[in-house]
């Protein structure tokens, strides 16, 4: 008998080491079910060209793939130096201006943005290439900052700012953004990804603009929007904690108890979460992980995150396949533990009092006690299928809806399949429309029930209202 997917889903990110059609095929073929395009890297041409191959991916395979345009926010960077970089000694003087014609040295170099000179204060810290180097604000004005090098080494050209405290005075969206956005959007992506998300503001800017187009991921890796992480959570669609940066801006040791802390607050609100970033290092030039990022990948799926993202792994290592695969099986493995299973009810918290949120617990409760075979979410938006999510039902979760869109956003939520199918005409016709996708998947067994949630009416969102319990017939005996 053929085993149902995991709950957990994959994010990969494709880059030069797999952004070729047959390489897509074989990420989705190992269980990718998200592409996230990294706006850092890569023209619009080359993005437009993934997006074709996914998209070709999607239609061999016949299952849905979900396109995660990331975009790369206001990342700050010094400006160059004479001789390529420069050495900076522990306890010396070091000057950042705005000064962009002169090359850097060992005792000063551009940072090319006056705003952030405006937010400094003595007294901050400034970590320098992703918090290999940091510096002390000791003296500061419009234009300069003095500083105190309190962890030397070599600073390069163009190398990444990190300014940890306080709100800095920047949109989450540069000028650059918008031009990816607006290309991104047209090529019909599925969600977007916003980095250094700092207030609510910043998610709202970018809802503004994308409409109902597609779905908003914050990437939550700065301390402010720890600060401000219930708010943000009310605006966005889905989270991810975004390991890299967050590790720079504040300290390593606080990141594990932070990432559990947002996969809560997310699984709490039933809103999809993706924890990121350094789940396989290892394997960028290895073929297998190390035990403990097999153990972090493990952890992720034990809080009952919705997702687990690779970035280099797949986007630039050498075994991008075999990466997926492997977390792939480290998904399997972990959820067939039985300490899986109470792990996840003992962190699952009562759903709010809404209509959509009781309909989604009643499933559940229904699968506590029927013999229940899968879990179907008629839906237009998507809504009924993440209620369902929500409550981390053991029976598949089969999200079956006419809009495409909403067939590949929902790619991204814990357990749920989507389906993209027909238009339905009433409850008798999504009855047995239900069943018969029941039916069709690998696994399914003769005889046990199925749960049906959905919206009256049809197409309005936000509707869910309606529970319906119907049986499977007799099925032929499976062929494997
Ligand atoms: P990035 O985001 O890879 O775009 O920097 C992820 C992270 O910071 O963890
Ligand atoms: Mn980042």
């Amino acid at each position: 008998m053929m085993t149902p997917p995991c709950h957990a889903k994959i994010v990969a990110t494709l880059g030069p080491s797999s952004d070729d059609l047959a390489t897509i095929t074989a990420l989705a073929q190992a269980g990718a079910d998200v592409f996230r395009l990294n706006f850092s890297h890569g023209s619009h041409e080359d993005h437009r060209l993934r997006l074709q191959r996914i998209r070709a991916a999607e239609v061999a395979l016949g299952r849905p793939l979900g396109v995660l345009l990331d975009l790369q926010g206001p990342k700050l960077r010094v400006g160059r130096f004479a001789e390529g970089g420069a050495e900076l000694a522990d306890g010396a003087a070091f000057r950042l201006d705005l000064d962009t014609e002169r090359l850097g040295d060992r005792h000063r170099v551009a940072l090319p943005h006056p705003e952030i000179f405006a937010a400094l204060q003595s007294g901050m810290a400034l970590l320098l290439d992703d918090g290999r180097l940091r510096l002390q604000v000791e003296r500061c004005g419009a234009d300069f900052a003095e500083t105190r090098v309190v962890c030397g080494g070599r600073l390069g050209d163009r190398k990444g700012v990190n300014v940890p405290d306080g709100v800095l005075p920047i949109s989450a969206l540069t000028p650059k953004d918008l031009a990816d956005l607006d290309f991104g959007l047209g090529l019909g992506v599925d969600w977007i990804a916003l980095s250094f998300v700092q207030r609510a503001a910043d998610i709202e800017a970018l809802r503004a603009r994308v409409g109902a187009r597609a779905g908003i991921v914050a990437k939550l890796e700065k301390p402010a929007a720890i600060d401000a992480l219930d708010e943000i959570l009310a605006v966005t669609d889905a989270v991810m904690v975004a390991r890299g940066d967050l590790g720079v801006e504040l300290p390593a040791e606080q990141v594990p108890a932070i990432q559990k802390r947002i996969v809560r607050a997310c699984r709490h609100l039933g809103k999809p979460v993706i924890v990121a970033t350094q789940m396989l290092e290892s394997m960028v030039a290895a073929p297998v992980p190390t035990r403990a990022e097999a153990s972090d990948v493990a952890t992720a799926i034990y809080d009952g995150a919705d997702a687990v993202m690779l970035s280099a792994e797949t986007a630039s290592g050498r075994h991008p396949v075999a990466a997926v695969a492997m977390m792939d099986r480290l998904i399997a493995c972990t959820e067939a533990d039985p300490l899986h299973r109470a792990a996840l009810e003992a962190s699952h918290t009562a759903p709010r009092p809404l209509t959509a949120d009781a309909i989604g617990w009643a499933a559940r409760s229904v699968a506590g006690l029927l013999d229940v075979g899968a879990l179907v979410a008629y839906t237009h938006s998507g809504a009924s299928a993440l209620r369902m999510a929500r409550e981390r039902p053991r029976a598949p979760i089969l999200g079956m809806t006419p809009c495409q869109d909403t067939a590949r956003r929902l790619t991204l939520a814990w357990g749920v399949q989507p389906v993209w199918c027909r238009d339905v005409r009433d409850v008798d016709d999504m009855t047995a429309l239900a069943l018969e996708t029941a039916a069709a998947q690998p696994g399914a067994r003769g005889g046990c029930s199925v749960v049906i949630a959905a919206g009256m009416p049809f197409g309005s969102p936000g509707s869910t209202n309606l529970l319906r319990i119907a049986q499977l017939g007799d099925l032929p005996a499976d062929p494997a």
